[in-house]
């Protein structure tokens, strides 16, 4: 869990009441120029506190510079504008991670007016609101994550976090790979197991070829 959310200067603050009491206010906004300071204290603010740690998938991403880095919108900006400069709402994530989720639906309530600030209001594994290790075991992060909870299996299959690194192009999934993750993920008991071992039997085999 992310123990601190961003805290604006007064400045920001003001921008950030002046931009969201507007009548339309649209995700496309967040590329106005204006906003690129505050963008920036954002991002600095969670790579920090984060530890350069990816909340998704648990890479550390050592990376002081800010293009290995995306400003996460945890429920995607494009689906509720008028939490864009929510604190809690944000984060950073890597870029795979990010990309991956894209617009996918976090909340379980989509026509929610005010912003859901309790754990139960999120399919997803929540940054700020969840205890990860609750939710996912992260064998090997970057490798292969064993859900421990519904929200554990959403976040796996929204992040795509059985992309598995360094064994296949990331480009290119291996799709059978893929397949079989999903079919695990959806599966349990003694049916999750045999797909488990099947699974981490492939991984390594793809490894060695990649050797
Ligand atoms: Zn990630």
């Amino acid at each position: 869990m992310i123990g601190e959310v961003v805290k604006y200067s007064e400045e920001e603050k003001n921008l950030v009441d002046d931009y969201t009491q507007r009548q339309n206010i649209q995700s496309n906004d967040w590329s106005d120029k204006k906003f690129e300071a505050i963008k920036s204290s954002i991002k600095s603010h969670y790579k920090e506190v984060q530890e350069y740690t990816c909340p998704y998938c648990k890479v550390k991403y050592p990376v002081k510079h800010g293009m290995a880095w995306d400003i996460e919108h945890i429920i995607p900006k494009d689906k509720k504008p008028q939490f864009m400069f929510e604190p809690l709402n944000l984060c950073v994530s890597c870029k795979d991670c990010n990309g991956a989720k894209g617009n996918e639906e976090v909340l379980v309530n989509k026509n929610r007016k005010t912003f859901p600030s309790a754990s139960k209001d999120y399919k997803l594994v929540h940054p700020h609101f969840d205890q990860y290790e609750k939710h996912i075991n992260a064998i090997t992060p970057g490798d292969f994550y064993r859900p421990l909870s519904k929200k554990g299996e959403f976040t796996i299959i929204t992040c795509r976090l059985l992309r598995f690194y360094g064994v296949v192009d990331r480009e290119q999934p291996d799709i059978e790979i893929d397949e079989l993750a999903k079919a695990m993920i959806s599966s349990d008991g003694a049916a999750r197991r045999v797909l488990e071992d099947e699974l981490v039997k492939r991984i390594k085999l793809k490894r060695e070829e990649a050797l």
